[in-house]
């Protein structure tokens, strides 16, 4: 087996070519190291750490070198807006690195890149990136999909790999003890909510049962889906929706004002968390370690692993269930992993060495580039079994396995790199699996959304109405279900009041740009 530790050291001690170095991707310039500065910035790794294992390999292996310059490190990422101060300080500084990584760069390098300030990339890509190609070729949506207004792309984009993120879940023992089969719709599942709520599953004599929460608030809006409604397009909360290639937002639709509703009905009959929006995401941690919890909406591999609970709780098992079927029968759910994030890197206009650069981007989607990315360096984090990367059971024991991987530079979404699911499949356990399972069964998902390019007075229509029509629909919603308000009663003016804000002038740019980012 061919380590890393071995390969250095060879590297370092002798100028002949071995065996075991002719194995490695061939460097992408001779001689002397090539060095391009980086910009980077993501919330979990707030800097491009040039010690990282991840980046000592990809050096030795393209000989090319990142130098960090990166300003507004810990800078936060503002998630309304979809841009980063940190890019804009760099922005502002007037010097653009030879290349930018970030969370949430794509609306920031489709706005300022046909303005100059970052590369197009696809005739580089086309002429000098052959895996790049091949990806692009075999998923042309995706490259519609990233591409700014002016048909460019200016950014590599991380891309999940696997389909599925939430599931419904739900205390299995809770219905077997009040004796309950698993809901298979929405007023099966109101009636084991309010079990729960009303007979004591915990045992303890009090009515303290909290039978539906979440950790963001935004999942219990997600629940409108049981009444045919929908609460984003895509994984992004409260994003837009096309429907038939119309562009609409889930807030004015009518299974949306029914299920607000409904939800407004189960909040006031305590079936959902009277803390619900301002709990947060300790939630799920207190409510299943205190026994409280009945069901939620979250994340398949981090929620199983609550199971591990059995040790102290008798009898306790948390199982991802299937998505109750909604009022007319439809069974979806309404989440899932998006193909392609708005997280990725470009590269700046003053950069000297754009084909040594694309070059580099596609190293990190050959064979050899793509596992380093996804699980780190072979013999320290995983060994090659039967052709596959297999993490070591000491790094699996270290914790949070996402954690330590950023902590050595591998799945970095603000690197441009394709993600293999079989990295995280190897640390989801019998639970995730067999949920998994069941909505694979079910085929339950439906298509996400996977946005828009504004071109400049596009974006302008959109900054000056959507931040406000936006606060306002959240700030009803948020009345409507703690009952301070009707909807029913509000519903006509709340429309007249959003037309006035301007949502069906942002609707109409939203419906130009994805015309235009979709039509071909
Ligand atoms: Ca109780």
């Amino acid at each position: 087996m061919r380590t890393l530790g071995l390969t250095a050291v060879l590297l370092a001690g002798s100028a002949l070519t071995t065996p075991a170095l002719a194995e490695g991707p061939k460097p992408i310039v001779e001689g002397k190291p090539l060095e391009l500065s980086i910009q980077m910035n993501h919330a979990r790794y707030p800097i491009y750490d040039e010690n990282w294992p991840v980046e000592q390999q990809a050096r030795e292996w393209t000989n090319i070198h990142l130098k960090d310059v990166t300003v507004g490190a810990n800078m936060r990422t503002d998630e309304n807006s979809g841009k980063t101060e940190a890019l804009n300080l760099m922005l502002a500084s007037g010097n653009i690195p030879d290349i930018v990584g970030s969370s949430r760069i794509k609306d920031f390098v489709n706005q300022y890149g046909p303005e100059g300030a970052f590369i197009p990339l696809n005739d580089l890509i086309e002429e000098h990136a052959p895996n790049l190609k091949a990806y692009f070729d075999e998923r042309p949506e995706v490259a519609s999909a990233i591409s700014a207004a002016d048909g460019n792309m200016y950014y590599i984009p991380y891309l999940p790999d696997g389909k599925y993120g939430r599931a419904y879940w739900i205390r299995t023992d809770w219905l077997d003890a009040l004796g309950l089969d698993v809901p298979e719709t929405v007023e099966e599942f109101e009636a084991a909510l309010r079990a729960f709520k009303t007979q004591d599953p915990n045992g303890n004599g009090l009515a303290d049962e909290i039978p539906y929460f979440v950790r963001q608030w935004p999942e219990l809006v997600r629940l409108v889906t049981l009444w045919d409604g929908r609460s984003s397009g895509s994984d992004t909360y409260h994003d837009f929706l096309p429907v038939d290639g119309k562009m609409t937002h889930p807030y004015i639709g009518e299974g949306y004002r029914e299920g607000i509703k409904n939800l407004a009905r189960w909040y006031a009959e305590g079936l959902i968390d009277a803390e619900v929006f301002t709990r947060g995401g300790s939630a799920r941690d207190f409510l299943l370690s205190e026994n409280l919890g009945g069901a939620t909406h979250d994340w398949f591999a981090s929620t199983s692993g609550y199971n591990s609970l059995s040790s102290e709780i008798e009898g306790f098992e948390f199982k991802a269930m299937a998505p109750p079927a909604s009022i007319s029968g439809k069974r979806i759910e309404e989440h899932r992993r998006i193909p392609i994030k708005p997280d990725g890197w470009a590269i700046g206009y003053t950069n000297d060495h754009p084909v040594e650069t694309i070059k580099y981007f596609d190293f990190w989607f050959t064979e050899e580039g793509r596992r380093l990315a996804n699980f780190g360096i072979e013999g320290e984090q995983y060994d090659m079994i039967d052709g596959k990367a297999i993490f070591k059971q000491e790094f699996l024991d270290q914790g949070p396995v996402n954690r330590s991987l950023w902590q050595v530079g591998a799945q970095l979404g603000a690197r441009g790199y394709f993600q293999d699911y079989g990295y995280e499949i190897q640390w989801s356990n019998e639970f995730a699996l067999e949920g998994i399972d069941l909505y694979d069964q079910g085929d339950y998902l439906v298509d996400q959304f996977l946005g828009v390019s504004f071109n400049a007075d596009e974006q302008k229509v959109y900054d000056k109405h959507w931040g406000t029509v936006r606060d306002y629909m959240l700030e009803r919603q948020q009345a409507w279900i703690l009952g301070s308000a009707d909807i029913e009663a509000e519903w006509d003016d709340y429309m007249a009041q959003l037309d006035k804000l301007g949502l069906s002038e942002v609707l109409g740019v939203m419906q130009t740009a994805y015309d235009r980012q979709y039509s071909n």
